[in-house]
C-alpha cells in the first residue's frame, strides 16, 4: 500500500482539501509553495504513463478537480501550476498518480 492509499483509507491523517467518490485532495506535507495540494484518484494508477484509454474520464476529473481547488483556494486570478511527475527523471517519489497544484508565489520556468 502506498502512503496515499493509507491516507485514502484514513489509516494515516492528512489535511484534506477536497474529497468525493473518486478523488481526494490533500495539502502536501512538504509544501513547495504557499499553496501545494495533491489531487489523487482513489483508484490506483501507478503513474501517468500507465494510464489507459479507459482512464480518460478519471484523468479529466483529476484536472477539473485541480482547477476547482485552485479557484476555491483563491488562485484563479494570480495563477498556479499543475504538475504530474513521472518516473525518476520526472521526480516521482510516490507510485500512485497524483496532480500537484502549486500557487501563491511566482513559479520559474524552466522548472528545476
Ligand atoms: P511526487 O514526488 O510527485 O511523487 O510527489 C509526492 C508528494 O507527496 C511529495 O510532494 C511529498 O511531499 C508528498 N507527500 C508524501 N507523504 C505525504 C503525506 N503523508 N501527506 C501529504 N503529502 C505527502
Amino acid at each position: 500500500m502506498t502512503i496515499f492509499e493509507k491516507i485514502i483509507a484514513k489509516e494515516i491523517p492528512a489535511k484534506l482539501a477536497y474529497e468525493d467518490d473518486e478523488v481526494i485532495a490533500i495539502h502536501d506535507i512538504n509544501p513547495q509553495a504557499p499553496v501545494h495540494v495533491l489531487v489523487i484518484p482513489k483508484r490506483v494508477i501507478p503513474r501517468i504513463g500507465q494510464a489507459q484509454a479507459t482512464d480518460a474520464p478519471l484523468l479529466g476529473r483529476l484536472l477539473l478537480t485541480a482547477s476547482k481547488i485552485a479557484a476555491d483556494l483563491g488562485l484563479a486570478d494570480s495563477g498556479y501550476r499543475v504538475v504530474i511527475n513521472h518516473g525518476r527523471n520526472g521526480g516521482e517519489t510516490v507510485p500512485h498518480l497524483h496532480v500537484h497544484v502549486l500557487g501563491g508565489r511566482r513559479m520559474s520556468w524552466p522548472p528545476g
